[in-house]
């Protein structure tokens, strides 16, 4: 991949739990296993006698509770977030979980996804009294409910999903209950499971191994559960076209997550496997982009015939701080991050797989490192459709003039410097997935599940006046 800003960035990973006993410091370990979906800023809220209470800020989730003191969150219900801001800057206020005060009691918000109609309702909740406190489109849920009349939290959250557009996995706590929805296209990922007979929920099913928790099943598109006091029940609105971000499959997941009864491991081999036969090239040697494209270079090599080697190393000791905004620090930050191993490349024809090539950065550094390493030949090989349009739901790509495939083939090429390049198409990769006809590809094919009319940038809610 696209290990550092190179790549399209994820936002957010959830966890939630009910009814347990130390429920903050369960959080805390499923949160440690989806701390690759965001890393910018980290919260745990936890319920204890009817109060909720919230430790969040900047920064990894093991910087952030470096001294946490588990007196202080004492409950035996509670929900996490880990951050990577695509809509709002990257600010205290806007770490997540978000708390509000509601006529009806207290309510935290844990969110993953981007509402595309955010600015539109944000813009009429103003209009009538409301004030918000940060700059996420989180926020305007917490409006939407406080405005209703419902019986109850979970009637209330439904009112107001009804009137919000977009990607969401949400997870929402009261005194009373753990909510849970997620987007009737079920664009971004949300799993329910079990640990000592009790409900959880996470993003992905790495976080129930972390716990020692075991999956039941995915919370469907457009499904909203309720967990409380009377069990789990389901409700909300299905009916969508199902539209699961195939980039989940592709890169952001990891390898050890089970997403929709598919591997994403086995996913990613398969999309290796299936390149080797799209895509052949003479060559000595198969190396993967640390660290997503690794399974999918074991495929590569497998089907072809060529040998896996680690040609490059990823250094995992250096924390995001090292990532700069600039051209010229992000190029820097590669070569701290990776070094190819000598060894392993000089005087041979090298096949590069990676698992997606959107601003180019990385792949050109990678190629150059790998030539200046000794290899006579660099073949690069990606197991996705060139990346053309930008993602509105949730991912931090929402800039088309950043997307160097948007240029075609020779241009991306030139840009990155390789002797070849082939990707595989969207079929193929599809199929892979087990899932075809039920994906989100928007971002390779400009179909957009959910229409979005503009003015969505990262920073709109926050340019208002
Ligand atoms: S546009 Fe691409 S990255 Fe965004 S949700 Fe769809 S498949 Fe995923």
């Amino acid at each position: 991949m696209a290990p550092l800003e190179d790549g399209p960035r994820e936002k957010c990973g959830v966890f939630g739990i009910w009814g347990l006993p130390g429920a903050a410091a369960v959080t805390y370990r499923g949160l440690t296993a989806l701390q690759h979906r965001g890393q910018e800023s980290a919260g745990i809220t936890v319920l204890r006698d009817g109060r909720l209470s919230t430790l969040k800020g900047m920064g990894l989730l093991s910087h952030v509770f470096s001294s946490w003191n588990p007196e202080e969150l004492l409950g035996e219900s509670a929900i996490g977030h880990v951050r990577y801001s695509t809509t709002g800057r990257s600010e205290p206020q806007n770490a997540q979980p978000l708390v509000f005060r509601l006529p009806a009691g207290p309510l935290a918000l844990a969110h993953n996804g981007n509402i595309v109609n955010a600015a539109r309702l944000r813009r009429r909740l103003e209009d009538q009294g409301a004030i918000f406190q940060t700059g996420t489109d989180t926020e305007i849920v917490a409006h939407l409910m406080a405005r209703s009349k419902a019986p109850s939290a979970r009637v209330a959250l439904e009112e107001a999903l009804a009137e919000v557009q977009g990607a969401y996995a949400l997870l929402l706590l009261t005194p009373h209950a753990l909510l849970a929805a997620r987007d009737p296209h079920g664009i971004r990922p949300l799993q329910l499971g079990v640990l000592e007979g009790r409900p959880v929920l996470a993003s992905e099913s790495c976080a129930f191994d972390a716990v020692g928790a075991q999956t039941v099943r995915d919370v469907a598109p457009g499904e909203v559960l309720e967990i409380g006091a009377g069990g789990v029940t389901s409700g909300g609105a299905r009916g969508a076209r199902e539209a699961f971000c195939l980039f989940e499959y592709i890169y952001f997941a990891r390898p050890d997550s089970v997403v929709d009864g598919r591997s994403v491991y086995a996913v990613r081999k398969e999309l290796g496997r299936r390149l080797a036969k799209a895509a052949p090239v003479e060559a000595d040697v198969v190396v993967g982009a640390p660290e997503a494209s690794i399974p999918a270079a074991l495929g590569y090599a497998e089907a072809s015939g060529l040998p896996f080697e680690l040609g490059l190393i990823k250094n995992r000791y250096l924390g995001r701080t090292f990532i700069q905004p600039s051209q010229a620090l992000r190029e820097e930050a590669v070569r701290l991050k990776l070094n190819p191993v000598r060894d392993v490349v000089a005087g041979r024809r090298v096949v590069l797989v990676d698992d997606s090539i959107v601003r180019g950065t990385t792949a050109m550094q990678l190629v150059r490192m790998l030539r200046e390493a000794g290899a006579t030949e660099v073949h690069l090989r990606v197991t996705a459709p060139p990346y053309r349009h930008p993602c509105f739901y949730g991912i931090d790509t929402s800039v088309a003039e950043e997307l160097v495939a948007r240029g075609g083939v020779e241009e991306v090429l030139r840009a990155v410097g390789a002797d070849s390049l082939a990707y595989l198409p969207l079929e193929e990769v599809a199929e892979a997935t087990g899932h075809a006809g039920r994906l989100c590809d928007a971002c390779f094919t400009g179909r957009y599940p959910i229409p979005v009319a503009g003015g969505t940038g990262k920073f709109e809610l926050e340019a208002q006046p």
